[in-house]
């Protein structure tokens, strides 16, 4: 336990689960509480908004969202911009080396995608750099090739075709169904395929191709690339590589129980997702101070911002919860995280979309895809979330 006179809950990572996690804490008004958020970057990047940003400059300037107004003015709460580097059973430890104790701790580090989805850097001027020269060479170019069909892929050939609609604008996808993804239904995938044709993006499936110079390191490339395919040779200028998310949890490998010396915490790591492993209730398994929500944890079985709005309230919850109990010396009653029903939503322009929310079905619908999200992206939300105006 920590020594100073507030409960001290550590939350690293200030995105959709951290922030998810920090309003539910904050909720509940407890006066003996101090929440610290630790986050790598400057700003809090709205991801959902990154390939409107990609061809909308005004847009662009939005989705870098700053932490300032987080916590209300005078409360004893504190953000601090830094790497966690090490977890350890009452602290952790950030790159510059600075120590952080704490009572409860909310893992929430999230994942990466290729630029211009997520980006590398802490910086979000640097960040937004990369898309604003992106959309420079954009408008210059002809033709333009996106690797990989699942959601990414899908908005961002969307994007790009709705907003330069006499640009040729290829998605090539290594499987024979787009958004292959579990609990999505057959439907969907078809009404998605369907949906792009319409829109004129020219869709070649079940073709692994690689392309000179473009992977995941330099996923955005201005560079004459013929690509051979099963449907002919493909001219491009331009090719956006959109495969893969990938999860870094390597900070966990320092974490032991405080009375084991044998304890191996790669156990607390699944094999080739890296995601840790939580139990019903977000709680890492063999901790129970320690909780992992969001991308980062094996709670849901696809990683989505909408998984998160249902399970990340229970994570604080429970923390809070188990900060009750620890008070009044009773045993804690802890609940399981809520699951979000099945529902995927893929904007491919501001009046776009198709979508698949398990009560109203799934298929193209202009009208719910820019109710539910095509319009702003849920920029609104997400700012409502962190008291931006
Ligand atoms: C382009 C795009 C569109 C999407 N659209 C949708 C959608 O429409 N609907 C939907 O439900 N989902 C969508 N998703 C998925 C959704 O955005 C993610 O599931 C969600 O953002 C994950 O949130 P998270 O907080 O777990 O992780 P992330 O959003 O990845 O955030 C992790 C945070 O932790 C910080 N961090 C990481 N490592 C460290 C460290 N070591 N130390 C300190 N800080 C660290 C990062 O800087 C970041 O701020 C989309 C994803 C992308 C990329």
């Amino acid at each position: 336990m920590a020594t100073t006179e507030h409960v001290q809950v550590v939350v690293v990572g200030g995105s959709s689960a951290g922030i998810t996690v920090i309003k539910a804490l904050l909720a509940a008004n407890h006066k003996n509480l101090q929440i610290t958020l630790v986050e790598r970057r400057d700003a809090r990047h709205h991801m959902l908004g990154s390939f409107r940003a990609l061809v909308d400059e005004q847009y662009a300037d939005k989705i870098w969202l700053p932490y300032t107004n987080l916590f209300p003015k005078d409360s004893p709460h504190k953000i601090i911009q830094g790497k966690l580097t090490e977890v350890h059973f009452n602290h952790i430890v950030l790159a510059s080396g600075e120590t952080i104790a704490f009572n409860y701790l909310a893992i929430c580090t999230g994942s990466s995608n290729p630029a211009p989805a997520k980006f590398n850097m802490d910086s979000s001027a640097e960040a937004m750099a990369i898309t604003n020269r992106a959309r420079v060479d954009l408008k210059k170019s002809k033709s333009i090739v996106v690797v990989g069909g699942g959601a990414c892929g899908v908005e961002l050939a969307g994007e790009i075709k709705t907003a330069f609609p006499d640009k040729k604008v290829t998605l090539i996808h290594a499987s024979p169904k787009l958004v292959d993804y579990l609990g999505l239904s057959d439907g969907f995938k078809t009404a998605t395929l369907a949906h792009l044709k319409g829109l004129g993006v020219d869709v070649v499936l079940d073709e692994r191709v690689v392309i000179e110079g473009l992977d995941r390191n330099n996923a955005i490339q201005v560079a004459p690339r013929t690509i051979s395919t099963k449907a002919g040779p493909i001219e491009s200028d331009m090719q956006f590589y959109s495969v893969g998310i990938q999860v870094d949890t390597s900070y966990i490998s320092t974490l032991k129980p405080a009375d084991s010396v044998s304890f191996d915490p790669q156990s607390l790591v699944n094999k080739g997702t890296n995601t840790l492993k939580v139990r019903k209730t977000m709680q890492l398994v063999d901790f129970d101070h320690i909780f992992a929500v969001g991308d980062c944890s094996d709670f849901s079985k696809v990683p989505t911002g909408a998984a998160i709005s249902f399970a990340g309230p229970s994570a604080g919850k429970n923390i809070l919860a188990l900060i009750n109990a620890e008070e009044k010396h009773k045993p804690a009653k802890l609940a399981n995280g809520s699951v979000s029903p099945n529902m995927m939503v893929l904007a491919t322009g501001p009046t776009t979309g198709v979508f698949s929310v398990s009560w109203l079905g799934s298929g193209v619908s202009n009208f719910f895809s820019r109710l539910i999200k095509s319009k702003d992206l849920m920029l609104g939300l997400v700012k409502g979330e962190m008291n931006i105006k």
